[in-house]
């Protein structure tokens, strides 16, 4: 048996009042009769024992098992005294004694309920309980009371110890509430307020009818608040499908015990008392119990749609998130394509103009591609910080059509946004096919790591036109990847990495004045692999740290045994970013400065741009520290990224290294030269040394001289050496061609 999928509100009121004018009418008309109703009620209790484990899932067994035995036991109570209403237990009559012990297990789940009552999704059972408790223990007060004709001291003292009990029980309930959830203080006043009130008024009224109206009217302000103040169910917080299940079971755990007090109130309704105002409260508290329920089933249907969008949508942008677009891939009905689409430049953005603005051009950008994307029928997500995704209708061959305008739209975003628009901003994306039909987990995992790979083909391949589609060639380069990683952590585990050495020439005397060391390394699998492939792979998995130091210590092995320290002549070493920011690396340096006793400003280390964008990041602190140390500090691959020229005097830089592209561009027209200039300019009066890399003519590096540039690297002069010819290389001198071009 299931419960059912939604138990509207709507419908779940609607059955209250009918059940409420049911009994009122059972009251007028007396039928059926107080003890057949018992009866009923009683064979209404036991059925609902067995519902019991199906409403009470989230609790333990135990609480469970509690729960069954405790409706059971009240159930076979009612039925017991419902069916012997004359019968005795010595000088006791049996009905109330029978009903007294049923009610024990009751009583105990309550105090359990009370005792764990917790802010949280638990809160409302315990004052559900007790609302109930109440009403049961003025059920069976009542029946004494009646049983002992109304008047005279045995129903008074009766009616006194009802009013004693239930108002303590409820006083305690109130209590334990107020301690641990404040919202439901004034509840639990009205909660007591209101069976004082009614206890008052049942007991008082016969006699004393003034008395008896101002408790029934205290019991219909203590049922008012409990309307409008009654606790609203708390739902689990993290939303989506378990919310939402959540919420229904709640509800249902609700609607039982409502129904079950409206049950009881039966036993009030029935019993033999002709007070207009005694119906009138009832009836007051049972319409009011039916709309707090619809309330409550209100309040959770706006929270629970509330929390799937917040489970489902990404509150900055307001688009879908990763989580629906998992939904979206788990269940395919079409051929789709999954593009992922990374937004860069971002950074730029926030750094200088803060997260605020940051934001809004995502916000803008969001907009864009939605607006972009909806009339191609197609859906857009944001899956991370600066990820977006869309989903499109049509294999990725077709969907790729639409890509340009797509990245365009990404573009266009910090145009819209005051002050942003003099921030480029891209988008690369990578596509993917999502195919219907593919098993469920599989289905929605497969094409966001298809598309993920070709993402991050289309960041590693600068001459695409900023998307990659996934294809066999992609999967093959990742599968490439891995392998070059799982070689590579052998290689540089066996100090299987070797290093060569690339002269440095002054261009004006043709010495070699500086080598760079660079990796090389050959595998017995892959063959020779380039630096270029094993660099990146390395950083992406930090084995870079334990490559560089061992390219580190190496170099300066060599170059120390072939005299190039001793020659005065510089040694230059390529460090990566993540190994900069690699704790303790400082200290590697200063420890092989140490060890071979060289002097510090003969070790030159080469960084590119990128660590000194971020000016909070702690590679500036690493730098300033290896400056400190006395070595020198190039940038390398100058004019590749983005040039920024700030950080040149706010850090201990000593060399450019302006690019290969830019020396090839001095010969091949346009303005690269003039930027050249610009920038050899600028580095001479910053008072920084000019290495101008990839000199392959002569040509070229007469444009060098002419330019005052300092230092020259490249074929012209060497390609890197092996270590055992830096010697020689020492030696060279370099013819200098005087002409100037
Ligand atoms: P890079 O630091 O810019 O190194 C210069 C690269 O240009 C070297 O490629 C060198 O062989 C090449 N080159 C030198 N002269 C010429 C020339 O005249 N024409 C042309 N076309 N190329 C020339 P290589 O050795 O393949 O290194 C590539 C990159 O790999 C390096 O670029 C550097 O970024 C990285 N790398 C190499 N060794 C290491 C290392 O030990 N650690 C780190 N972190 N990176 C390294
Ligand atoms: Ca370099
Ligand atoms: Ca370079």
């Amino acid at each position: 048996m299931t419960l059912p999928r939604q138990a509207r509100p709507a419908a779940l009121s609607a059955s209250v009042l009918a059940v409420t004018l049911a009994l009122l009418v059972c009251a007028h008309t007396r039928w059926p009769d107080a003890q057949h109703l018992k009866v009923a009620t009683g064979l209404v209790w036991l059925a609902a024992s067995a519902a019991v484990p199906l409403v009470r899932r989230r609790g333990s067994r135990a609480t469970v098992a509690r729960h069954t035995l405790a409706a059971a036991a009240w159930g076979a109570g009612t039925t017991a005294a419902g069916l012997f209403p004359h019968a005795a237990l010595g000088p006791l009559p049996f009905p109330p004694v029978v009903q007294a012990l049923s009610l024990l297990p009751v009583a105990a789940v309550v105090v359990q309920q009370l005792r764990t009552a917790r802010v949280g999704d638990h809160a409302r059972s315990p004052l559900v309980e007790a609302v109930f408790l109440a009403t049961v223990l003025a059920g069976i007060g009542w029946d004494g009371y009646a049983r002992a004709g109304f008047t005279g001291d045995a129903g008074w003292a009766a009616g006194t110890v009802l009013v004693l009990v239930t108002a303590s029980l409820v006083a305690a309930a109130t209590t334990v509430l107020a301690v641990e959830q404040p919202r439901l203080r004034l509840c639990g006043i009205g909660l007591a307020i209101g069976a004082v009130g009614t206890e008052v008024s049942a007991v008082v009224s016969a006699e004393q009818p003034v008395t008896g109206d101002v408790g029934t009217a205290l019991g219909l302000l203590g049922a008012l608040v409990l309307v409008v103040r009654g606790p609203r169910t708390r739902l689990v917080r993290h939303g989506g499908a378990a919310a939402a299940r959540a919420v229904r079971r709640q509800r249902v755990a609700g609607a039982v015990p409502a129904g079950l007090v409206l049950a009881d109130v039966a036993l009030f309704a029935v019993s033999p008392r002709d007070d207009v105002l005694m119906l009138v409260f009832l009836g007051g508290t049972v319409v009011g119990a039916a709309l707090r329920q619809a309330v409550t089933a209100r309040a959770v249907d706006r929270t629970s749609d509330r929390l799937s969008f917040q489970a489902l949508h990404d509150p900055l942008t307001g688009l879908q998130n990763r989580t629906a677009l998992r939904d979206a891939l788990t269940e395919p009905d079409r051929v789709q394509s999954l593009v992922l689409l990374e937004v860069t430049g971002l950074d730029d953005v926030t750094d200088v103009l803060g997260v605020a603005v940051g934001e809004e051009v995502l916000r803008a950008a969001a907009a864009n591609l939605r607006e972009h994307v909806t009339p191609l029928g197609g859906s857009t997500y944001r899956v991370r910080h600066d990820e977006f995704a869309l989903l499109l209708p049509g294999a990725p061959d077709k969907v790729a059509r639409h890509l340009p305008g797509v990245l365009d739209a990404v573009s266009a975003a910090p145009l819209q946004v005051p002050g942003a628009g003099r921030f480029p901003v891209d988008a690369l994306a990578g596509l993917s096919r999502v195919d219907p039909g593919t098993p469920t987990d599989g289905g929605a995992t497969l094409p966001l790591v298809h598309a993920d790979l070709a993402l991050r083909d289309a960041r590693t391949n600068p001459r695409g036109q900023g998307y990659s589609v996934f294809s066999g060639e992609v999967a093959a380069q990742h599968a490439r990847r891995l392998k070059v990683r799982e070689r590579l952590a052998a290689a540089v585990a066996d100090g299987a990495v070797d290093v060569h050495f690339q002269p440095i020439v002054d261009l004006t005397t043709g010495r070699v004045v500086k080598f760079e060391a660079l990796a090389r390394w050959d595998d017995a699998e892959l063959g020779r692999v380039s630096p270029v492939e094993f660099v990146p792979v390395a950083e992406e998995s930090n084995l870079v740290v334990a490559l560089g130091e061992h390219v580190l210590r190496t170099a300066v092995d060599r170059a120390h045994a072939a005299g190039v320290f001793d020659a005065g002549v510089r040694l230059a070493v390529n460090v990566s970013v993540v190994q900069l920011q690699s704790p303790g690396f400082a200290d590697v340096v200063r420890q092989i400065l140490s060890t071979y006793r060289i002097a510090p400003e003969l070790l030159t280390l080469e960084l590119t741009e990128s660590v000194f964008l971020d000016s909070d990041s702690p590679a500036e602190r690493v730098v300033t520290e290896l400056a400190r140390l006395g070595c020198q500090i190039a940038i390398d691959d100058f004019g590749t990224g983005y040039s920024a020229f700030g950080y040149l005097d706010r850090l201990p830089v000593h060399v450019l290294k302006i690019d290969r592209s830019l020396t090839q561009s001095l010969t091949t027209g346009g303005n690269g030269r003039s930027v050249v200039t610009a920038v050899v300019d600028l580095a001479n009066r910053l008072g920084l040394t000019v290495v101008v890399e990839g000199v392959e003519t002569d040509e070229e590096a007469a444009i060098c001289r002419s330019m005052q540039a300092g230092l020259g690297q490249g074929w012209l002069y060497s390609a890197a050496v092996t270590a055992d010819r830096v010697a020689e290389e020492l030696q060279r001198e370099h013819p200098v061609s005087g002409g100037v071009w």
